[in-house]
């Protein structure tokens, strides 16, 4: 039989236990009790003699952590704009610097009154839910090329019932749709093949969300130029931090209207937005 152990033991021994894997050791601790007791962080410093209840349960938490497994995949939801997304393994947890994404093509959306998009690799679906819960008529089609991600997306547009104005489809960058378009945008797979990620990210996370190619542009460029093709007056991609001045040769190569890049918070090149 397993000795009962009270809310604060617990918390000791998991901090310990997550000291290699994270940042802040004691917060994922209570983070990761917190979910296991269904509570908020605030009733485990109320109730810390209190017992634990299933503690195998929460040691098997702990240890995915300490082997580096994202908390998100963890707990099977991650905070992202403001909503909380479903994900599990195989699907892209969602990363604040998109939500910069977001804001850059909600004003166009605005200035343009655009009322008709696609997303192209839309992994949990952060983009697009986000984006059609800000703007009641805009219709959006979302392509995945793995199912993972297409199952997960549909589930969490479910969730805020987008159904109606969401369409996930399974296809190849835009290969798939022929609706037309007045914009395009995409956090697509733009690491080099040989980068070498963090173990949270490289061992846990989905590689076709994460690389792009040998250069880790060649995607981006693909999408650059089918969207130009179409004729679709828009593209709005997220990028590396380390891909402007390759891209940059790109749209003056191919030729383009206008182009502009946009910054992550911490100052690093993040993305563009064409006008074609
Ligand atoms: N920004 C993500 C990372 O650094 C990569 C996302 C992507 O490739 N689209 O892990």
């Amino acid at each position: 039989m397993t000795k009962t152990i009270t809310i604060k033991e617990s918390l000791n021994w998991a901090e310990a236990q997550l000291q290699q894997s994270c940042q802040r050791p004691r917060f994922e601790a209570e983070l990761l009790l917190a979910h296991h007791l269904q509570k908020n962080r605030t009733y485990l410093h109320a109730f810390d003699d209190k017992h634990v209840p299933e503690i195998e349960t929460f040691k098997s938490l702990v240890s995915r952590r300490a082997n580096h497994e994202p908390y998100e995949y963890i707990v099977g939801s991650a905070s992202f704009y403001d909503i909380d997304l479903k994900v599990e393994a195989g699907v892209l947890i969602p990363r604040p610097e998109t939500e910069i994404l977001i804001d850059l093509v909600a004003k166009i959306i605005e200035k343009e009154a655009i009322t008709s998009i696609a997303e192209i690799g839309v992994g949990s679906g952060a983009i697009s839910v986000v984006l059609a819960r800000k703007f009641p008529n805009l219709k959006i089609i979302a392509t995945d090329i793995c199912d993972t991600p297409i199952k997960v997306a549909r589930q969490n547009i479910k969730k805020f019932a987008l159904e109606n104005r969401v369409k996930v489809i399974k296809s190849n960058l835009l290969d798939e749709v022929h609706e037309p378009l007045e914009l395009v945008v995409s956090n697509p797979p733009y690491i080099a093949d040989d980068f070498e990620l963090e173990k949270n990210v490289g061992e846990y996370e989905p590689a076709q969300a994460l690389f792009g190619g040998m250069v880790g542009d060649e995607l981006l460029k693909q999408i650059v130029l089918d969207v130009k093709e179409r004729g679709v007056p828009y593209l709005a991609c997220e990028m590396g931090y380390d891909q402007k001045e390759a891209m940059t040769l790109f749209f003056n190569e191919i030729g383009v209207k206008s182009f502009t890049f946009y910054k992550d918070l911490t100052g690093h090149d993040r993305g563009f937005i064409i006008t074609f």
